[in-house]
């Protein structure tokens, strides 16, 4: 049993809270293994078959069974990464040999990680799934970092941001994010983040709006930088930050910690153990 079996609640639809998943769809956050739910824990050392992401870091993948496969979608031997409609059929066929398999993805498998696409592919030939959030990028690389992402007076809403969309630019209503007290957490913006601030600057956001850019969140190799939006651009070719990074713009960004006090943020600290 999934939900609460004591609550009287009517259920609109529990096809995505399979009684007995084949396939279970988990986030697994963004690195940290303590960072993962309880829940994915238990899967990942249930798992026969682990088909996972890049962002999957190793510390994570070391608490599956040893006998586990895994299989890394995210890049193919000296290559690019499978197709979403090469994941989606390997999932499909997995489940169709009757293994438990588990589907791990970086963060939160509904937030810019396809997990709905994965859902709606095998949802369509009839295999029961069960999908587990995760932590995602937004939420805990400002935890780290010390910027709330809504803050009285300061920010009374939040957006998820993607940088890419399937064109190049994505299509987004610049001028709803480019307003006051709103928070914006930008994913996948490195190579974009100029293109970003220029349009959200040209959209009427102030230039001195603060930014802070957090690389690899929650992992020791986790780095703050802070910006204004008008020197974002800049603060990343400067500093060379790379893939993967947040994004964080708005007034809370001034919040942030520098790297000083990062460093002295738990999640920096070497990962302890996992007591099993
Ligand atoms: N499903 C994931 C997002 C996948 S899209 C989630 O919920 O977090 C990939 C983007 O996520 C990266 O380009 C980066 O912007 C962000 N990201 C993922 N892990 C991150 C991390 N540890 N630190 C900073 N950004 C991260």
């Amino acid at each position: 049993m999934y939900l609460y079996p004591h609550r009287k609640s009517p259920r609109i639809d529990d096809s995505a809270v399979a009684s007995d998943p084949r396939v279970h769809i988990v986030g697994a956050g963004p690195g940290d293994p303590e960072l993962l739910t309880r829940k994915a824990w238990r899967l990942l050392r249930q798992a026969e078959v682990i088909v996972h992401d890049r962002l999957v870091g190793a510390e994570v993948l070391a608490l599956a069974d040893p006998t586990a496969r895994l299989i890394d979608v995210g890049k193919r031997p000296g290559g690019k990464g499978y197709r979403q409609s090469e994941i989606n059929a390997l999932l499909c066929h997995l489940a169709g040999q009757g293994r438990r398999v588990l589907r791990l993805k970086g963060g939160d498998p509904f937030v810019f990680g396809r997990g709905g696409e994965e859902l709606e592919a095998l949802r369509k030939r009839g295999i029961a799934v069960e999908v587990v959030p995760g932590i995602t990028a937004a939420t805990a690389a400002a935890a780290n970092v010390g910027i709330p992402l809504t803050h009285r007076g300061t920010a009374t809403a939040v957006t998820l941001v993607t940088g890419h969309g399937e064109a190049g630019e994505p299509d987004l209503d610049w001028s709803r994010l480019a307003s006051p007290r709103h928070t914006l957490a930008l994913y996948m913006a490195v190579r974009r983040a100029p293109a970003v601030a220029a349009r959200l600057i040209d959209e009427g956001l102030a230039p001195g709006t603060a930014v802070a850019v957090i690389e690899r969140a929650s992992t020791p190799q986790q780095r703050t930088l802070r910006a204004t939006l008008d020197g974002l651009a800049a603060l990343i070719r400067d500093h060379g930050v790379r893939a993967p990074a947040l994004i964080i713009v708005g007034e809370v960004a001034a919040l942030a910690a520098d790297d000083a006090l990062a460093a002295l943020a738990p999640a920096s600290r070497p990962y302890e153990e996992a007591s099993s």
